[in-house]
């Protein structure tokens, strides 16, 4: 690639930065923190207009645009994969050592799925369809994280 810097003479030195931070997590979406943390349930906003219960909750329905922020209702602890992928690549900011699946999961009562792990059975087992529910922490990080898991259930 042609550059107006002779770099030739260059040391880079590859790396990554890890920076602490905070965000703001919103009204939705900390109502929705905060109720799975303290309740271990989980919420999520049905448009009045279209009639879709979005999953996690968005402030504002993503087919219609109307205002979601007071129209909250409880979705089940259960649900079913409707895709997901296998990660295998190695890094110090995965959730856990590879391989492992993360699932797209859409809970019972939702039309818009979650992503989380799914865990508690073996990669090559997981199929499309296949009825799973959440195991919630022991110990509330007060992030989504607060279902630790997904695993296989009886449909
Ligand atoms: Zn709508």
């Amino acid at each position: 690639m042609p550059s107006d810097f002779d770099t030739s003479d260059c040391y880079t030195i590859p790396g990554k930065l890890a920076l602490p931070y905070t965000y703001f997590a919103g009204r939705v979406g900390s109502r929705f923190i905060t109720t799975l943390r303290d309740r271990h349930k989980i919420m999520g906003v049905r448009c009045d207009h279209c009639d879709m219960v979005l999953v996690p909750p968005r402030q504002t329905c993503e087919r219609c645009l109307r205002d979601l922020s007071d129209q909250w209702c409880e979705v089940g602890t259960r649900g079913e994969v409707v895709n997901y992928t296998v990660v295998r690549y190695p890094d110090r900011h995965q959730p856990r050592p590879v391989p492992f699946v993360l699932a797209m999961i859409r809970l019972e009562g939702a039309d818009t799925p979650i992503v989380h792990l799914l865990e508690e059975i073996a990669p090559e087992q997981v199929v499309i369809g296949m009825a799973v529910e959440a195991v919630f922490a022991v110990k509330t990080t007060a992030t989504i994280r607060d279902i630790d898991h997904f695993k296989p259930c009886d449909s």
